[in-house]
């Protein structure tokens, strides 16, 4: 395997003492994640510390580790292990010599950097690096970055966020060549107020910007004022992407394609393309713009970006589309088990509202983290279900009270008050035919009824 780092390295990047001489070819702070030949970084957290997992980690197969007290086994000894880490990222950036591009935005940082890491990974295949699922935060960046092989071509890094001034801090460690902003909606509302505040914060991802870096922003978002300002102050391009006519990249026609994917012709300042983006819905096709968008910027191959669109795999909980049997047929089960916030609930309804099916029937849970205004968003997703062509609504939990009530007798729908209740109440509604949308915050288990309803299948 690779060597990734050597005990010599680590103890210079992090200005540890080594204690014997190792060599690793990955790094992870989870014991459970650890395997062969990885650098163990013992770290200490709120509930845990990571030094009790030390002979785990090695059991699994470690090869050194990093830690702030000393151990039986190879190590470098630092103060504290999580500044450590950071700087073990830092060094890992300085030494790479290829692109690096840093994802943000409310929704669609996860679907939009493994869309990306495909698009550039056809043409460059082996060479490019990415985050390994939402690993977003001050721990999960900096893990991202250490482990990124010398040699990448390309980097590819989702950022996260719950208060302003920690996207300032994880883009001075990417230091992007190009930094998207996603979308903009009240997601972890809770710790903002407004969501003008979430797209300040959203912003702080331009300050980080390389030298000549471009910006990528989302045209049609109501806070693009507020993106773009920040932009120009930090990066040499900016690139806006969107459906509005004005944007740098955006559409010309969009239609339905077959397996409820989209068929897109799409303008970029140089050229004009055509592509399908195989995961359904209006998102993924703003999702698909911004990838293009990278591209153009990292002076990639669109045409191989186009077809890495077409062939997308779809992500759990995020929209994948399962056919499930139900008596005298099947039925179509769109998991959206995974996230949920105002924005993505209205564009997964409206989807919903297009799928050609008997009936539509929408499962929702609860929205997470939107603090004192969860009640009155919660209420506003009855403007989406009662303008789409959804037939009938199961709500789960007690969050789903002020919706509720806000649907009345307007809208038919039945409040259950858990998973376990709504998916006794589904298997007993299900006809052949129907589309069947399943979403809501992880946190609500909701994935429990997709899975059950797979068991019976
Ligand atoms: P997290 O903060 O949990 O890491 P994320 O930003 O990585 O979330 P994804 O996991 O990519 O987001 O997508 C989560 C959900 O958001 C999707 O299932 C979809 O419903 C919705 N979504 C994705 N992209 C967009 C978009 N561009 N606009 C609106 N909603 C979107
Ligand atoms: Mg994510």
């Amino acid at each position: 395997m690779a060597k990734l780092w050597t005990s010599q390295e680590i103890a210079s990047a992090t200005g540890g003492a080594a204690t014997a001489p190792f060599a690793v070819s990955g790094v992870a702070f989870d014991s459970r994640e650890v395997t062969q030949g990885d650098l163990f970084v013992a770290m200490k957290g709120e509930t845990t510390d990571g030094h009790r997992f030390v002979d785990k980690a090695f059991a699994q197969g470690a090869a050194g580790a990093v830690v702030s007290e000393a151990v039986d086994y190879p190590h470098v000894l630092v103060p504290d292990s999580a500044a450590a880490l950071e700087a073990l990222g830092r060094a890992s950036r300085a030494r790479m010599a290829g692109k690096v591009v840093g994802v943000t935005g409310s929704v669609g940082k996860t679907g939009t950097k493994e869309a990306l890491f495909q698009a550039l990974d056809r043409n460059h295949p082996g060479q490019v690096h990415r985050s390994v699922k939402s690993y977003n935060n001050h721990v999960g960046v900096p893990l991202s970055l250490s482990r990124m092989p010398r040699d990448a071509a390309f980097g590819v890094f989702e950022m996260g966020m719950n208060h302003a001034g920690e996207l300032a801090a994880l883009t001075r460690q990417v230091r992007p060549h190009v930094a998207i902003v996603t979308a903009i909606a009240p997601a972890h509302i809770e710790f903002f107020g407004t969501e003008a505040a979430i797209a300040e914060a959203k912003a702080e991802i331009f300050e980080g910007l390389e030298p000549g870096g471009t910006a990528i922003i989302p045209y049609d978002s109501p806070h693009i004022a507020i993106l773009y300002e920040k932009a120009e102050k930090h990066a040499a391009h900016i690139l806006t992407f969107g459906f509005g006519e004005e944007a740098d990249v955006r559409v010309r026609e969009s239609v339905p394609a077959s397996g409820g994917g989209t068929l897109v012709t799409a303008v970029l300042p140089h050229a004009e393309l055509c592509f399908t983006v195989a995961a359904p819905g209006e998102h993924w096709v703003s999702n698909a713009l911004a990838v293009l968008a990278a591209v153009e910027a990292l002076g990639g191959d669109l045409a191989a970006a186009g077809l890495a669109l077409a062939e997308m795999p779809g992500l759990p909980g995020r929209g994948e589309r399962r056919i499930v049997p139900v008596a005298g047929g099947e039925a179509l089960l769109i998991d959206e088990s995974y996230n949920a916030n105002p924005l993505s609930m209205a564009v997964t309804l409206k989807q919903l509202g297009r799928e050609k099916a008997a009936r539509r029937i929408a499962v929702l849970g609860g929205m997470r983290e939107l603090g004192s205004r969860s009640a009155e968003l919660h209420a506003g997703l009855a403007e989406p279900l009662a303008a789409g062509q959804v037939d009938y609504a199961i709500l789960v939990g007690q969050e789903m009270t002020p919706l509720a009530d806000a649907l009345g007798k307007a809208f038919p729908f039945a409040h259950v008050p858990d998973t376990a209740a709504a998916t006794d109440l589904l298997q007993s509604e299900m006809r052949a035919g129907d589309a069947i949308l399943v979403k809501g915050s992880n946190g609500i288990g909701l994935s429990r009824l997709v899975a059950a309803l797979e068991e019976t299948a």
